[in-house]
């Protein structure tokens, strides 16, 4: 994915050297131009061309080091300068629009949420992405030329290399041209990904993948997908679609699933799956602190710390069936971790034990059991997090991960 900016002092930044130095500066400075030329093998005069031309466009700043020796020469230290360009992400989920702004070190630095209201239309869809960029750039008064990307992390199938999103289930919207819609209004480039695509990228840039070669990335939201990280590479499949765990089979004579199968673990161990189970259980008349007209995933953890049966139940289901899928991953892949994100994971034990117990259960012996499963730590922003991480590794890494 190469990133070619249209706008601004970014105009004709591209350049492998140049993202070579710029990570070297991101990711290790503060450091001398000299150590630069080492760990690039670049000429100093590149490195002095190169260095001059990102100092000149404020991408970094100069200050001055302690000498290495009595006598010597104090060295001009080079970092990141991360107040004059920004990236804006944003996450298309079910229910909700979230846009953050981060700035070149990845920090987020403004978040803020829009409900999505039901069943928009495609042309109704794209005016709310415009207007979440809109309202985010006049409520932090940023002009067009500081924003170097706009990334979208949108939940379904993607086309990353079009920006299309192909199938957005829970909005029922199919090929919505985002890059193309985005890049009209805003003159701004644009990359999309599939959420959990994005968060895995998140998670090996910020979180808790972050200097891992292989791990497995796992969301449990109202729906389950995953991320697979194989040598330091996502996984796409040919058809951009590969992770779909939440599809996979854990039960022949299970529910229907919403893609028409039985037996799903989305259909077992997603968020909407565990509220149909209560919601049965309350209509069957089975003994619980939970009422139908206010059931949500917080009341079900709620009404299971304090000793509800039903509500635990439901969670240990989920686990159950979790582990079970995660250990069949687990199986084919060996991967050093696997991290867990989602809303679901905040009931700590109630849902973790369960899923350790199935995992330990059902791996072998030459795999990583349970110790490999941790819950996330990017928290509920992980999404957009990644968004973010789409341009910037577009602007340090472009080709890489
Ligand atoms: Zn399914």
């Amino acid at each position: 994915m190469s990133f070619i900016p249209k706008t601004g002092s970014f105009e004709g930044m591209k350049s492998l050297n140049k993202s070579a130095i710029m990570n070297i500066i991101r990711t290790q400075g503060p450091i001398s131009r000299a150590d630069i030329a080492k760990l690039t093998k670049l000429t100093p005069p590149t490195v002095g061309s190169i260095v001059a031309e990102l100092h000149q466009a404020n991408f970094i700043k100069e200050e001055t080091g302690a000498a290495k020796s009595q006598g010597g020469r104090k060295p001009i230290m080079l970092s990141l300068d991360t107040s004059n360009y920004f990236i804006i992400g944003l996450y298309g989920a079910a229910e909700v629009i979230t846009t953050v702004v981060s700035n070149l070190d990845g920090e987020i630095i403004y978040s803020h949420n829009q409900e999505v209201f039901t069943s928009p239309s495609q042309e109704e869809f794209l005016t709310m992405l415009k207007e979440c960029i809109q309202s985010t750039l006049r409520t932090n008064s940023l002009q067009y030329s500081s924003i170097v990307g706009i990334g979208v992390a949108m939940h379904g199938l993607v086309d990353p290399e079009e920006g299309i999103a192909l199938f957005a289930p829970h909005l029922n919207l199919t090929q919505i041209p985002i890059k193309e819609s985005l890049e009209d209004t805003f003159s701004i480039p644009v990359l999309v990904e599939n959420d959990v695509r994005a968060l895995t990228l998140a998670e090996s840039w910020y979180g808790k993948g972050k200097d891992v070669s292989d791990f497995i990335c796992i969301s449990v939201g109202r729906g389950i997908g995953s991320g697979i990280v194989l040598n330091h590479k996502i996984y796409t499949g040919k058809y951009n679609s590969a992770g779909e765990i939440g599809h996979t089979i854990v039960d022949v004579n299970g529910p229907r699933c919403k893609c028409g199968n039985y037996g799903c673990l989305e259909a077992f161990s997603s968020e909407s799956a565990i509220l149909e189970k209560l919601k049965r259980g309350i209509r069957f008349g089975r003994e619980t602190i939970l009422s139908e007209t206010n059931l949500s995933i917080d009341s079900v953890f709620q009404a299971a710390e304090k000793g509800d049966s039903l509500a635990q139940e439901a969670l240990e289901e989920s686990g159950r069936y979790l582990g079970l899928a995660i250990a069949n991953l687990i199986n084919i892949f060996t991967p050093s971790k696997v991290i867990l994100e989602g809303k679901l994971f905040e009931a700590g034990d109630l849902i973790l034990a369960p899923i350790r117990a199935m995992v330990d259960r059902s791996t072998l012996k030459s795999s990583p059991g349970s110790e490999a499963i941790e819950p996330s730590d990017l928290g509920k922003k992980g999404m957009a997090i990644g968004a973010c991480t789409l341009v910037l590794r577009s602007i340090f890494k472009p080709g890489g991960f």
